[in-house]
């Protein structure tokens, strides 16, 4: 080692263990395409200004890169990849490595941050509100890895054989139709392995917020993709709370839908459940928002009458521009609780999870930030 790389490695050291205090437990809120312009949208049209969201009074304030090693412009597999594993994939591949065309060893497994979590005994959440439900690739990059062309089945097959632990603790999540027909015995079947793993497999939110506290861990999946999302995040936290060592929990939530209103309506309710938990829970919980990548949606105004300040929800749609496609512009990462100070500046997708693992006090190598 030469003397400069002590001196930074010891810098390093230094900061990761005095500057930030040290996070009990991480929520993760991902809104799907839910970018910088789409914050502003949303705050205009659900409170008739600016920087109303909750999540834009966050004091930590970055921009992520969210580009693949291989695409200008990410998928959700990249996306959810490189916060869960700190590594840049690229589309189509979920916590694997890839054939780079520079001779990479192609499929070699990239532990994520809720595979150290379970390793080291948290308890482990996903909430998924996309219509793929558990097996969409927001969440599953955590759980599972897999190629090009991965199989669907497969997915859930990692889901029920988790590498590390007892894999996810808590799971919420829009009922997968698709896979219920591709299991040999549906839904049914699934409950059964289900419960074979232990857990308890309900079909509604009351269900849930009915169990007994004592069942630490639950799946479950409810018809429709419009359920509560307030509901489901503070459920999944007072359930993962019970564990003295911490938890993890990854919330994600489509507001990506093509259209302008539910979008929007989306990312509204999305902050709504991040301001219920991330206020109360700010001295050992480390809450962080960002978004999978941007998305063509803003508002715009190059006509004067266009731009007027009118709080009139039709007036406000009529002047959002939308383009349902994913954009390459940087992403908000906001933070707040113990280490969200490392959050700062124009940063990397993959330092999420530096700032996750550094705000647990894991691995020293990855504390920088
Ligand atoms: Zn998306």
């Amino acid at each position: 080692m030469t003397k400069f790389a002590i001196r930074t490695a010891f810098a390093a050291a230094l900061f990761a263990a005095t500057a930030f205090s040290q996070a009990k437990n991480v929520i993760l809120f991902i809104g799907d395409g839910g970018g910088v312009t789409s914050l502003n949208a949303a705050s205009i049209y659900g409170y008739g200004k600016p920087q109303a969201l909750y999540v834009q009074s966050m004091p930590s304030v970055g921009l992520a890169d969210t580009s693949t090693a291989m695409e200008w412009v990410t998928g959700a597999d990249a996306a959810a990849s490189a916060m869960a594993t700190g590594r840049k994939g690229r589309n189509g591949v979920i916590s694997v490595s890839f054939d780079d065309g520079k001779g990479a060893k192609e499929g070699e497994v990239y532990k994520t941050v809720l595979e150290y979590a379970e390793e080291r005994g948290l308890s482990t959440g996903l909430i998924e509100n996309n219509k793929e439900g558990l097996l969409y690739e927001m969440v599953s990059a955590f759980y599972a890895h897999a190629g090009m062309g991965n199989e669907e089945l497969d997915i859930y097959h990692q889901f029920l054989k988790p590498r590390f632990g007892d894999g996810p603790d808590v799971v919420l999540a829009t009922n997968y139709k698709k896979l219920n027909d591709q299991v040999t015995g549906g839904i049914d079947a699934m409950g059964a392995e289900f419960k074979a793993k232990g857990y308890v497999f309900a079909r509604t939110m009351d269900e849930v917020a009915s169990l007994d506290p004592g069942k630490k861990r639950v799946i479950g999946m409810f018809d429709g993709d419009d359920w509560d999302m307030t509901a489901a995040v503070k459920l999944a936290v007072a359930r993962l709370s019970g564990n003295p060592k911490g938890f993890f929990l990854v919330v994600h939530s489509d507001c990506h839908l093509a259209k302008t209103r539910p979008s929007l309506v989306r990312l509204i309710d999305l902050d709504k459940a991040i301001r219920a938990v991330a206020e109360a829970n700010k001295s050992n919980t480390l809450t962080i928002y960002t978004a999978d990548h941007g998305y063509a949606l803003y508002v715009k105004g190059e006509r004067a009458t266009e731009a007027l300040k009118s709080t009139d929800h039709k007036r406000i749609v009529d002047a959002i521009h939308l383009e349902d496609q994913h954009t390459a512009e940087e992403v908000p990462v906001l933070a707040i609780g113990p280490g969200s100070g490392r959050v700062k500046g124009y940063m990397s997708n993959t330092d999420i999870f530096r700032v996750i693992m550094a705000s647990y006090g894991w691995n020293e190598q990855t504390a920088k930030r």
